[in-house]
């Protein structure tokens, strides 16, 4: 059985970027409910169920097929979640080699984060934002509902979660206000780890 971690942090600590009632709801309804299909699924496979999730997600060909859209979005949703929530930390300046080389590959690091931008704003319904590893270069990857990176072979640096339980209570249809609240949450320092690991 997969758990559902605690929050690495206060529901208020993003406080006033994402207000208190949506981490608690984002997290101990849809995080908690998406770990709890996921698991409900693994039921019928003991197998599948002592692989790793994110193994799992690499290989959605080698699942199941009559659980392999579960652990695709159910999956997805548990392993999605939590790599977002460790990610968001306040007032954490943006330095390090990660920077260094979105500003090489952008132009700049503002270029990046317009880029980055449009594409959460305009990513239609539900899904993620993902900044990616893909070989020696680095990519943004709009992808729909709880869809991974790992199952493209691509390797997740930073992800915003586009979907309306991610913002709807502070920002309501302002997708675009969340997204400009959400760089001041990105915590380079964990993000700058990922791109050197
Ligand atoms: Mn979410």
């Amino acid at each position: 059985m997969h758990e559902l971690a605690p929050l690495p942090y206060s529901y208020d600590a993003l406080e006033p970027f994402i207000d208190t009632m949506t981490m608690q709801v984002h997290h101990d309804k849809h995080h908690k409910t998406y770990c709890d299909k996921f698991n409900a699924a693994l039921e019928k496979h003991p197998a599948v169920a002592s692989k790793k999730p994110e193994d799992l997600l690499k290989d959605l060909a080698a699942v199941p097929e009559d659980i392999r859209g579960a652990v695709r979005n159910a999956g997805g949703g548990f392993v999605n979640h939590a790599f977002f929530w460790p990610l968001l930390k306040k007032d954490v300046r943006p330095k390090g080699a990660v920077v260094d080389a979105i500003a090489g590959q952008w132009g700049s690091l503002d270029a990046f984060k317009k880029e980055f931008s449009d594409a959460a704003t305009n990513l239609f319904g539900s899904g993620w934002v993902w900044l990616v590893r893909d070989g020696s270069k680095l990519a943004i990857l709009p992808l729909p509902n709880q869809d991974s990176p790992l199952s493209q072979g691509k390797t997740p640096l930073l992800a915003i979660d586009v979907w309306e339980h991610a913002y709807y209570l502070r920002h309501m249809n302002r997708r675009a206000d969340y997204v400009a609240a959400f760089w001041h949450i990105v915590d380079w320092e964990k993000v700058d780890e990922l791109f050197k690991a």
